[in-house]
């Protein structure tokens, strides 16, 4: 195979290799995720050349919008957390007129709910009093506080369940029993929703670094998808090429695909998700340093996944969330109505940690089957639902995993380590974001990090002043007011 490599370090080549023949500096970037697409985006804006390589036949990675039923519904992310101009994607979503449907505001007990904005349900179907799930989550509210008196004693790092039991070995009053203890764990499932994970393995240290913008929490009511094709209008952009092996030298990268084929450029930045670096399923040549490596091996990867049931007609209680609590929180469940937020007869069964990671080993129908049965719970006239969609985000060798947490004993800094540029590697994703993990948001300005760190790296070698624009430019600045509304 023949390989010339042009003055600008970009490749014209033979054989099974690709070329970017111009002179003018070149990116590749890996994965079409929210974080990839925003840095290409930006650094084509910026006058790079750029190739983005997806493994998938679709964009969006965890946004994943799906119209099988006639119409959106999500079964990635769904929500904008944070609807306000501080929100780095506010300015793209308001372009768009994008409606949002508000499931909470600010300092929300489980941040993406209001206490008023749920009905909850013991097994047998009968509904629990409003004002027991209101006084519960008050309590709920002063054992984590409580906790945060703990973490400041210990010096060493400790699960939030070793936590919790801890505060109520030393405040008795604060051990529920009866139903109220089956809410209270209903609460914590909840907590565990958010982070992904269970509470034995979520850090007391880091379940609270991350930074939660204002403007309470957003459905998007058309699914998100819009806002991914928006960024990635006319980026030339790889479907079906997996990344396999990253070579880095001096002048350049060279990425090759599963096929083969294989790409240079100046600079590669890579945004596959955390579960994929962890499974080593792309070898980095000479490997990647070792504190590098070492923050991929210890921060955390949680699972959540989405049961969508299509209902004929609706025949559930009109509020934005129905729950059934249990014994423990691996018992209870989690319903999003989408009906109050967007008119479709459809329910959002959620799951996550362990029992998420249990229902993913069933088929498709098993699994549907399982979220039918915990509405049973609460509505044991329920009609069978006409159609299901199942995610698999745990087992998609795509992702491996839904998002990152602070495992108990690592440092929140992981998420710092995981971006910083190795030579001319520029890392990007949710796992990567210091302050807005695990999120779209988090993932949209990792991506502009990692566009405007590499402008700066090939600006500072070559001096192409006149080239760039910067990577922050006129989005940032245009403030068209998001559309959100609550019914
Ligand atoms: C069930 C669920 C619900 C969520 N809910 C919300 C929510 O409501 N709000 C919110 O803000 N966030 C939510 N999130 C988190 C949010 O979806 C993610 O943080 C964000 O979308 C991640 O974007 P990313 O670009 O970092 O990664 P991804 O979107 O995963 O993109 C990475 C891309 O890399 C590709 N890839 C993988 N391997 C390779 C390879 N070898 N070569 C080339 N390409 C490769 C993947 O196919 C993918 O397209 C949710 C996530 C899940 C799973």
């Amino acid at each position: 195979m023949l390989c010339y490599v042009s003055y600008f370090p970009i490749a014209l080549c033979y054989g099974n290799v690709s070329s970017v023949q111009e002179r003018s500096p070149s990116v590749i970037v890996i994965g079409g995720g929210m974080a990839g697409i925003a840095a290409a985006r930006a650094l084509q804006d910026a006058s790079f050349q750029v190739v983005l390589l997806e493994s998938r036949e679709r964009i969006g990675g965890r946004i994943h919008t799906d119209y099988s039923f006639g119409f959106p519904v999500d079964l990635g992310a769904s929500w904008l957390h944070g609807v306000s101009k501080e929100n780095p994607l506010a300015s793209v979503i308001g372009r768009l007129g994008l409606p949002l449907y508000r499931t909470s505001g600010d300092n929300s007990v489980l941040y993406d709910h209001d206490l008023e904005s749920y009905a909850l349900f013991d097994m047998d179907g009968n509904q629990v009093p409003q004002e027991l799930v209101t006084k519960v989550g008050e309590v709920f509210e002063t054992i984590l506080e409580e906790t945060n008196k703990v973490r400041n004693e210990f010096s060493e790092d400790m699960s939030i369940q070793r936590g919790l039991s801890i505060v109520f070995e030393r405040k008795p009053e604060l051990r529920l029993e009866g139903l109220s203890h089956k809410v209270l764990q209903w609460y914590l499932c909840r907590m565990e929703g958010w982070f992904a994970a269970d509470s034995d393995t979520i850090s007391l240290n880091g379940w609270d670094q991350e930074v939660l913008l204002p403007g309470g929490h957003g459905l998007m009511v058309r699914g998100y998808l819009p806002v991914i094709n928006t960024l990635a209008k006319g980026l030339d952009i790889r479907l079906g090429h997996r990344v396999t092996n990253v070579v880095r030298r001096y002048n350049g990268v060279k990425v090759t695909v599963e096929n083969g084929k294989t790409f240079i450029a100046d600079a590669a930045i890579v945004a596959v998700p955390l579960g994929v670096l962890k499974a080593k399923r792309i070898s980095f040549e000479p490997k990647l340093p070792d504190w590098k490596e070492a923050a991929i091996a210890e921060l955390g990867v949680g699972l959540e996944n989405k049961i969508i049931l299509h209902f004929e007609n609706v025949f559930w209680p009109n509020v934005e969330f129905l729950g059934v609590v249990a014994d423990t929180s691996y018992g209870c469940s989690y319903f999003l109505n989408l009906h109050k937020a967007a008119r479709h007869p459809v329910l959002v069964y959620m799951p996550s940690g362990r029992l998420a990671k249990d229902i993913e080993k069933m088929s498709d129908e098993a699994a549907a089957d399982f979220a039918f049965v915990q509405l049973k719970k609460i509505l044991p006239d329920a009609s069978s639902p006409i159609q299901y969609l199942v995610s698999r985000w745990g087992s998609d060798i795509n992702s491996l995993g839904s998002y990152s947490y602070d495992q108990v004993g690592k440092p929140h800094e992981l998420y710092e380590r995981l971006r910083v540029p190795v030579d001319n590697l520029f890392f990007a994703g949710e796992a990567t974001s210091m302050s807005y993990p695990g999120s779209v948001h988090g993932a949209y300005s990792t991506g502009m990090m990692a566009a405007e760190d590499c402008r700066m790296r090939v600006l500072e070698r070559y001096g192409e002043l006149d080239l760039f624009q910067p990577v922050m430019g006129e989005m940032a600045s245009l403030t068209i007011p998001l559309q959100i509304s609550r019914m």
